[in-house]
């Protein structure tokens, strides 16, 4: 089944846990998300907020409610989800393989003068330039070659260049320092100005740029409003 129409999102009386008769890691979300909302969930380590994500994302069944993509639910979109929602993780994930294949990821057919326009709009252009072996330059297993704020460019750069509507990010810059932080922070919110932004942190840094905060507790919404009101 296709989505057709506005993307919103639709999350419906949601409970999920691992394992039958296991703690309800989420008892009970309900959350709407309007196509283009940038949408920040805020909540301590372990309260489920990557359940949240992988749930939306599809990954993960509910137990009980639905989550719902312009109308479908998401676990029933199957592989194609992902024409729509994109993520990006703590720790993105490098293949060992090329620069280019890398980026490519998701979108085989882009042309190397868009992948070198999303390089710089991500500002990555001068780093592979100054390789030796530019856009063919192996990227080693953990992607050790790039530090973490560039991994995260780079999996930045994949999203631009497969262009999905909605972005899902789980906590997308912890561990780096303040400053490389913010300035990724900011290359994230220009570049993504369009799309639906899910931006998922369990701390305060960057969510003066959102139009809503949601907080979840012991696996419940337990507030929601502007930044400036909270
Ligand atoms: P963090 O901020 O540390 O990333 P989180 O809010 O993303 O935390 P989750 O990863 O969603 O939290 O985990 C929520 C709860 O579910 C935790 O108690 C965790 O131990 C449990 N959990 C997560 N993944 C699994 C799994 N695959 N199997 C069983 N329990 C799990
Ligand atoms: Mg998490």
């Amino acid at each position: 089944k296709v989505p057709e129409g506005p993307l919103d999102i639709e999350i419906q009386h949601l409970v999920f846990q691992y394992e039958k008769d296991s703690r309800k890691v989420l008892n009970d979300i309900s959350l709407s998300i309007p196509q283009g909302e940038k949408l920040a969930i805020l909540g301590r380590s372990g309260s489920g907020k990557s359940t949240l994500a992988s749930l939306i994302r599809g990954d993960l069944t509910p137990t009980n409610g639905n989550v719902v993509l312009a109308g479908i639910a998401t676990e029933q979109i199957g592989d194609e989800i992902s024409e729509y929602i994109g993520v990006i993780q703590q720790t993105p994930y490098l293949f060992h393989t090329t620069i280019l294949n890398n980026l490519r990821i998701g979108n085989e057919q882009a042309e190397v003068a868009e992948v070198w326009e999303v390089l710089k709009r991500v500002g990555l252009e001068q780093l592979v330039e100054n390789l030796p072996d530019g856009l063919n330059t192996m990227v080693d297993e953990a992607g050790l070659r790039f530090s973490g704020g560039e991994r995260h460019r780079m999996a930045l750069a994949r999203i631009l260049l497969k262009d999905v509507p909605i972005v899902l990010l789980d906590e997308p810059t912890v561990g780096l320092d303040p400053i490389t932080e913010q300035a990724l922070i900011d290359t994230f919110f220009e570049q993504l100005s369009e799309k639906t932004i899910i931006w998922i942190t369990h701390h305060l840094q960057g969510i003066e740029k959102m139009q809503r905060v949601v907080f979840i507790e012991d696996g419940q919404l337990e507030m929601s409003g502007s930044p400036f009101e909270l």
